[in-house]
């Protein structure tokens, strides 16, 4: 580790934020937080207890009257001034992801300019709540439609995205005078507690956000989701944790949004752009190193072009750099840990076995951290396990068809819906796929679709909700009618 990131990980705070003061766990217990690349411990963080939880809860919810009278202009210029304070701390949030998470420099930055935005965006949507107002159909009252903060609200994030992940749930229950309590991912609490420290910089009161970080996750929530004050849950992670989570929160009736595990098509049709299919394929596959939801699972290619775009994407994928994420030019850093690279280890060889070809990687890379060749495979067979789960990891695997109909059948086998990617020139053909694509978010003739003004969000069993967009602000929000009689 060099200098400037030793000074920068002794000033992140390492406690509980509860309440708007930094405190020890229970008992004091601490959990050592590591790198990625090298495996070493970077840093020792607070291990929450459930007590720490439901003390994190009673702060929420004792703040909750007081952020939800705060005026909508005085929330939105808080939320605009820790926009401006993750701009001038951009360089530090950054390194500290790559540190605690691995991925490249050069995309941590691009994940605090993301990230940010939810904060600005929400500031600009915190003043623009609005309800509805009208007579009655039978002509004897007046119906009032308006919009209340939903209350306390709990959020779990994984550890893919440290900051965006967290920014995206906290700013617009902030706009909609919610408060909040923030599990992050064991892997990275690093992020979450830097934040915390900005955001109340930035002015926020005790209590509007509190972050427990542990090593204790499902300890933890149950009791939180089993608490009566809480209104709301807001996950994003895996589908099979979601599915826990969807259960306990029934025995409250708990209002939940779901951002779960995705397994997204990537198809090429052979009248697309070859060049921006390559350039495409490249982001929607290896950034974060495979390790996003929206990640590229299946490239389903038409056969015509399949040869051709197998041989473009080996030469780029062969080229890669690999290394820690500071260092100048890698585009592939390690994966999360070790159980990761098994993973992708795994579905290779399951792929493979049924007769598909290595193009290119395919091994783990000997060397100290969790670090997998960038992996290129074609003539995936239909029923190999990399079809069905989430890769999560530098994995491309092809597959090819020769009709629109047998593209939309591959692409919709799945029991994921979060994002899918097509590629043509043909106009209506796009819009078909618009139509018939089961996803929530489509890139067409693009390979990354996030945008803090887009909502977010996936169908089938990739979840229910969205963040971002005018419709973000809504899962903290609950609506009301009135009806006044005339007389
Ligand atoms: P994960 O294992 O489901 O964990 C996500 C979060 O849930 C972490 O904070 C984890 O804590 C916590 N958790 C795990 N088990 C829990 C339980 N029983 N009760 C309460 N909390 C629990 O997922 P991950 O491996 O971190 O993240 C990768 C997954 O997230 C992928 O499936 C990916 O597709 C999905 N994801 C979805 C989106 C989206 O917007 N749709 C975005 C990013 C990622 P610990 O880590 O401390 O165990």
């Amino acid at each position: 580790m060099t200098d400037r990131e030793n000074a920068l990980l002794a000033a992140v705070p390492n406690q509980l934020f509860i309440g708007g003061a930094w405190v020890d766990a229970t008992g004091g217990t601490t959990f050592a937080v590591h790198d990625p690349a090298t495996g070493q411990v970077v840093r020792e963080v607070a291990d929450a207890t459930p007590d720490d939880g439901i003390r994190a809860l009673d702060s929420a919810v004792a703040a909750q009257e007081s952020w939800a009278a705060t005026a909508p202009r005085a929330r939105s210029e808080i939320l605009r001034r820790a926009w401006e304070l993750v701009q001038e701390r951009a360089e530090d949030l950054a390194l500290l992801m790559t540190v605690e998470m691995g991925k490249p420099l050069v995309e941590a930055r691009g994940e605090v300019a993301y990230g940010g935005e939810f904060l600005r965006w929400f500031s600009e949507e915190a003043v623009r709540v609005h309800g509805r107002y009208g007579s009655n159909p039978e002509g004897t009252g007046q119906m009032i439609v308006s919009q209340h903060p939903v209350g306390p609200s709990y959020f779990i994030t994984p550890w893919n995205f440290p900051f965006a992940m967290a920014t995206r749930k906290i700013a617009p229950a902030l706009a909609a005078g919610c408060t909040t309590v923030l599990k992050p991912a064991e892997a990275t609490p690093l992020t979450s507690l830097f934040f915390a420290q900005l955001l109340a910089e930035a002015g926020l009161p005790a209590g509007v956000v509190n972050v427990v970080t542990t090593t204790s996750a499902s300890r933890i929530s149950a009791p939180l989701i089993a608490d009566p004050r809480l209104r709301k849950l807001s996950f994003t992670g895996s589908t099979g944790v979601g599915r826990k989570l969807i259960a306990q929160a029934a025995d409250t009736v708990l209002r939940v949004s779901m951002e779960l595990g995705g397994n997204a098509p990537f198809v090429i049709f052979d009248d697309a752009d070859l060049d921006k299919a390559v350039e495409g394929a490249l982001a929607a596959k290896f950034r974060n190193i495979g390790q996003a939801c929206t990640a590229a699972n299946r490239f389903i290619v038409h056969e015509r072009i399949a040869e051709e775009f197998a041989e473009r994407i080996t030469a780029r994928v062969a080229a890669m750099r690999i290394g820690r994420g500071t260092e100048e030019g890698v585009t592939i850093g390690p994966l999360i840990d070790d159980d990761a690279v098994a993973k992708a280890a795994e579905l290779v060889a399951d792929a493979a076995a049924r007769g598909a070809v290595v193009r290119t990687g395919g091994t783990r890379i000997d060397r100290p951290g969790s670090f997998y060749e960038p992996t290129v495979l074609t003539g995936v067979a239909t029923g190999s396990a990399i079809l069905r789960e989430e890769i999560f990891g530098p994995v491309l695997a092809i597959t090819t068809f020769t009709t629109e109909d047998e593209a939309v059948r591959l692409a919709n086998d799945t029991e994921y819906g979060l994002v899918s990617y097509v590629y043509t020139r043909d106009l209506a053909r796009g819009h078909r796929m618009i139509d018939r694509l089961e996803t929530g978010m489509m890139g067409l003739n693009v390979g990354v679709v996030s945008n803090a003004a887009a909502p977010f969000g996936g169908v089938k069993q990739s979840g229910v909700g969205r963040e971002g967009g005018f419709e973000g602000i809504h899962e903290y929000l609950a609506t009301k009618y009135t009806l006044i009689p005339n007389d």
